[in-house]
């Protein structure tokens, strides 16, 4: 920056519309969701200025509808992959050396196009391709996707902000340099908000970057390309691949420019990414950030002394809203013997009220998982829990992919705390609840501590305040993201930062400084006005 210290817009959460019967907002969105429905795309490679149509194709299919099909994507050769790195570390040389400010104003004027002009397409966009009902596309493309944006703006400001003390005679300043070589971005199918922020905020920080969207994300990934492109980013500054993970991965990562991945995605792909970058560490100019936010096995205690109407509505919306696909959803409760039988009554009553089928059609809570893979890997486990002695299906239980994905709410009761469901992430609309006698409560503080490799999300329900503050304690490690009251899920970017620890995650805090700081590695420079010019130091004489 070079003739004035320039103060951000403070920003603020964006207000989640309510598309209720006769909003201008449910008019637009429709209609949106009519035009992409019937007008197909052609996704391709966004490698600098070009667009790459290799004619290795794929196509694209709504999960509610998989016989609908919404266009084609191209997949990259190894070749447009090595293209992708030249290109990226060409456009670095002008995109590290430009102002803060011009970078932050392209991330401001994105996140004022996906608020106004391009709010009813990001939303039908996602709704389409995602299978995400009107109000979870809006508070995940529309709402997050914009706070993030604009918050990570106001992080930026602040972490340039933070300089160090000056002794007389020197004047030392930390500039935060973008990391020197190209930042890959991994992203999940389940948030479009994630599949921005995860390219958008190494770049917001002067990065070149690599974005491999998720193979079910593409139709709206494209869309984020065309808003941030509307925005003015510069050719170069975001390449977009789609294609064989395994290889593209392979081939960035054997790059001695590789500098960082921002990932979001199953633990597995994430330690097997690790493992590569470990492999071929020798090879790095410098040592690369890997950044990471994974799975989860997410969780509601409820204390004896809980509200089972309060505890109920966390167990429906925790872990039924987006079909359980969020990486927050609740899937393994813990209930007091005391309060099951009235707390799982709510819960069925709610349930049994659920309508599912298209997003289209605003009656509907409930739509389908994302594919086929995931759809027939949830009926295996509903399928083995109506077999296996030690678990009941208590509501739910049925699914159907003639049309669609579609997988009923299912709620699991079992008599095994270790039960498969309460321990693998199944990462769809089914929940699996254990009760628990009422003295045990210390025990069972440390079953839910213990069951799971992971450390996301959990919630705790209690009106006893010493039940919250021994839960709060006892359950220090076992969640990134912790819940005194409240569902486990939706975090609010400015106001819950993200992330969990153990096997969910480097705990990087998705819209935070910390997550921003990743993609930063500062310089120190200490200069003396009056150099001396004796190296005798006094007690020396
Ligand atoms: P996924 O792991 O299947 O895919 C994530 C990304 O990794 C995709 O872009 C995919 O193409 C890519 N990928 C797959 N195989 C790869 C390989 N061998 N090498 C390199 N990249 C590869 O995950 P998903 O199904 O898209 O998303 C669901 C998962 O994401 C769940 O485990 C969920 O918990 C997690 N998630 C976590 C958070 C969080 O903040 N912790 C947020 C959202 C999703």
């Amino acid at each position: 920056m070079g003739k004035g210290f320039f103060k951000v817009p403070k920003a603020v959460n964006e207000p989640v519309k309510s598309y209720a019967p006769g909003s201008p907002e449910r008019e637009a969105v429709l209609k949106a969701y009519k035009e992409l429905w019937n007008t197909p795309v052609d996704a391709p490679l966004y490698i600098g200025s070009e667009e790459v149509r290799t004619g290795n194709t794929g196509e694209m299919h709504p999960p509610h509808d998989h016989k609908h099909c919404l266009g084609i994507y191209h997949n990259a050769n190894k070749a447009e992959v090595e293209k992708a790195i030249s290109v990226a570390l060409e456009a670095r040389k002008k995109w590290a050396a430009l102002a803060w400010e011009e970078r932050a104003a392209i991330f401001l004027k994105a996140a004022d196009l996906i608020a106004g002009p391009y709010r009813a397409k990001m939303n039908a966009a996602t709704m389409i391709a995602q299978s995400k009902t009107v109000h979870q596309a809006e508070i995940d493309s529309a709402c997050e996707l914009i706070d993030f944006l604009r918050f990570n703006v106001e992080f930026m400001a602040n972490i340039y902000n933070d300089q160090p003390n000056s002794s007389e005679g020197v004047w030392n300043r930390v500039e935060y340099r973008p990391l020197e070589g190209f930042v890959y971005a991994v992203t999940p199918f389940n948030f479009t908000a994630i599949s921005g922020n995860l390219p958008a905020s190494a770049a917001l920080m002067g990065n070149v970057v690599i974005w491999k969207p998720s193979t079910s994300q593409i139709f709206s990934a494209n869309m984020i390309v065309e808003v941030f492109k509307k925005a003015g980013l510069p050719d170069g500054v975001i390449n977009v691949l789609h294609g064989n993970a395994a290889m593209i991965t392979d081939t960035l990562l054997a790059s001695p420019h590789f500098a960082g991945i921002h990932f979001t995605g199953s633990t597995n792909v994430f330690q097997d990414i690790w493992k590569k970058i470990g492999n071929n560490i020798h090879n790095y100019r410098t040592y690369p950030k890997i950044v990471g936010e994974t799975g989860g096995k997410d969780f509601i205690l409820a204390h004896p002394s809980a509200c089972p109407k309060q505890v109920a509505t966390a167990i429906t919306r925790g872990a039924f809203e987006y079909q359980g696909q969020k990486c927050s959803a609740a899937s393994r409760v813990y209930l007091p013997k005391s309060k099951a039988d009235e707390t799982l009554a709510f819960v069925k009553e709610d349930v049994l009220s659920f309508k599912m089928g298209s997003p289209e059609n605003f009656e509907n809570f409930i739509t389908a998982v994302i594919h086929e893979h995931s759809f027939d890997k949830l009926a295996k486990y509903i399928d083995q829990a109506k077999k296996d002695k030690d678990a009941e299906i208590f509501v739910g239980g049925g699914y159907d992919k003639s049309k669609g994905y579609f997988i009923e709410p299912t709620v699991i009761v079992t008599t095994n705390p270790h039960y498969t469901t309460m321990e693998t992430e199944l990462f769809g609309p089914v929940v699996t609840v254990y009760v628990y006698d009422d003295s045990k409560w210390e025990e069972t503080l440390k079953l839910v501590d213990e069951t799971s490799a992971y450390a996301l999300t959990g919630a705790i329900f209690a009106t006893c305040r010493y039940a919250i503050d021994e839960a709060v304690k006892a359950l220090e490690n076992a969640a990134g993201n912790f819940y005194v009251n409240d569902k486990p899920t939706g975090a609010v970017v400015g106001q819950q930062p993200f992330g969990g620890a153990r096997a969910s995650g480097t705990n990087d805090k998705a819209g935070s400084a910390q997550n921003l700081l990743r993609w930063v590695s500062p310089r120190l420079i200490k200069e003396t006005f009056v150099p001396p010019v004796d190296y005798r130091y006094p007690f020396l004489g």
